[in-house]
């Protein structure tokens, strides 16, 4: 249904029974409201409902299911795919509900469904404790702990999914349930994993650790380096402590003050680090990486938060960006030659090609725990193109896809669903048999498929 087919009734209605607030083109803050994470996506929905509350919740999902809306769920808004948004429909906007409580004594945080990972971090880190989030802060805690959480701890205390204790859940139907290990199980393993599929997530309750400072940051080495560094990192990470995660970025080395001259605008090779355990633990840990030598070496002591924000500027709101992502199970000589290839020839300075150290906590929960697609493989690789300007599409899609398609023989034919956009990929990011277990349940909750803007499980 589009904006003319909505009666100007119902939808003043509607605003009247929001204690937040209903945009809709021609508002001042529509653009504002509008806009997602990613410059490539430039949607626009009829009616925007900023929730503030359960209550705006339930009253937004049944107008859109009673009126036949097309229905995008926001959190932070960064699906790279652009999910939280659609043209003619509704976006039913969390981004209003930002409240963290923390309970110290029982190592619980309660957060609503838009808060962001720096809202939670602050919240959590005033009582020197964190739980596994992301890698920049502006992302949301929603669509990243829905499908699955990559980010700091994630050795040590699993991926966010793995830290999430229950949720508050506004399903198809408008009905508020709770979804735990004792209430709605079968709906609690679906929201470990199976993204926004089920219902709009209103709180998310999380365990918590015992994390004030880290020992984190970047090493740099000059591209020339990289596959023996990458040689290197590869035997280094087989036997790491499970408080340190590590990731490699092939990057372009920025013309800033902590860099060389000479690496400016080149490409180089990043480690990033952080390890969360004892610091008197850290520098043994971190030791063969420092005998690598690197140009630059900015791996120190940080307060947590601090970590999780260094990349925020790197990734700023409104840049174009596609991705390309699998799963590899070992960082073989073979392909570390097409890496370098690869890089070597990034169209943008901005883009990266990240390579993400999984095991450690991640592979000890049991596969079938969670409808987390892939717990067994070490690595989780990205390709991020990463632009500015639209007359540039072209180039960065096209560096991309061939990228991917050079790494296909490498990879395990899974994907991170956060870290795709093609419907294709959805059955194998999951495997037959949890699919089906997601189909079933995508059945119960929403057999129409109301919630469709996401990794979607077709009921
Ligand atoms: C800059 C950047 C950095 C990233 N870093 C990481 C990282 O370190 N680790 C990692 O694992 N991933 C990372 N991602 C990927 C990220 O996990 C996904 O893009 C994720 O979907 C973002 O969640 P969001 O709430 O911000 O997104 P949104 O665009 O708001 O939502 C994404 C999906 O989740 C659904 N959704 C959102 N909120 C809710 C809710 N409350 N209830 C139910 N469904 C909801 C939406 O409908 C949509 O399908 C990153 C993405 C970006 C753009």
């Amino acid at each position: 249904m589009s904006s003319a087919e909505l009666h100007p009734d119902d939808v003043a209605g509607l605003g009247n029974r929001l204690a937040g607030e209903l945009v809709a083109p021609g508002d001042e803050l529509y653009d504002q409201y509008r806009h997602v994470w990613n410059g490539m996506i430039d949607r626009r929905p009829a009616i925007i409902a900023r929730c503030r509350s359960s209550d705006d919740v339930v009253a937004a999902v049944n107008f859109a299911r009673t009126h036949g809306l097309l229905l995008a769920v926001r959190g932070g808004g960064h699906s790279f795919a652009g999910f939280s948004t659609c043209d003619g429909g509704m976006v039913l906007d969390l981004s209003a509900m930002r409240t963290v409580q923390v309970d110290p004594d029982h190592r619980v945080a309660r957060a609503q469904g838009g808060v962001t990972w720096a809202v939670y971090d602050a919240a959590t880190h005033a009582h020197g404790l964190a739980s596994t989030g992301g890698l920049v802060s502006t992302t949301g805690i929603a669509g990243l702990t829905l499908g699955g959480g990559i980010g700091w701890l994630q050795r040590r205390w699993g991926l966010a999914c793995d830290n999430l204790l229950s949720a508050e859940v506004v399903t198809a139907t408008g009905e508020i349930v709770r979804a735990s290990e004792s209430e709605n199980p079968e709906l609690f393993w679906g929201l470990r994993g199976g993204g926004g599929n089920f219902g709009v997530v209103t709180e998310f309750e999380f365990r918590l650790h015992p994390v004030t400072d880290v020992i984190g940051g970047l090493m740099l080495f000059t591209a020339d380096r990289a596959g023996r560094v990458m040689r290197a990192y590869r035997d280094y990470v087989s036997a790491c402590p499970d408080e340190l995660t590590t990731w490699l970025s092939m990057v372009t080395a920025p013309a800033a003050d902590f860099v060389p001259a000479p690496m400016h605008g080149r490409p180089a090779l990043a480690v990033l680090a952080c390890h969360c355990g004892d610091p008197a633990d850290a520098e043994a840990a971190l030791l063969p990486l420092r005998d690598l030598q690197p140009e630059v070496d900015l791996i120190g002591p940080m307060p947590y938060p601090q970590l999780q924000s260094v990349l925020d500027e790197d990734l700023p709101p409104g840049v174009r960006c596609y991705l390309k992502s699998g799963y590899t199970p070992a960082l073989t000589d073979s392909l570390i030659g097409v890496i370098a290839e690869h890089t070597s020839a990034m169209p943008s300075p901005a883009s990266t090609f990240d390579f993400h150290h999984m095991g450690g906590a991640i592979a000890r929960v049991h596969d079938r725990a969670t409808a987390f697609g892939d717990r067994r493989s070490a690595f989780c690789f990205n390709i991020v193109g990463v632009w500015d300007q639209a007359e540039d599409d072209d180039a960065n899609l096209a560096w991309v896809r061939s990228f991917a398609s050079a790494l296909t023989p490498f990879d395990t034919g899974g994907v991170y669903v956060n870290f795709t956009a093609e419907d294709a990929s959805v059955q194998a990011a999951y495997g037959d048999e949890k699919y089906g277990r997601l189909k079933a349940l995508k059945q119960q909750y929403d057999p129409t498929n109301l919630f469709k803007l996401n990794q979607n499980v077709i009921p």
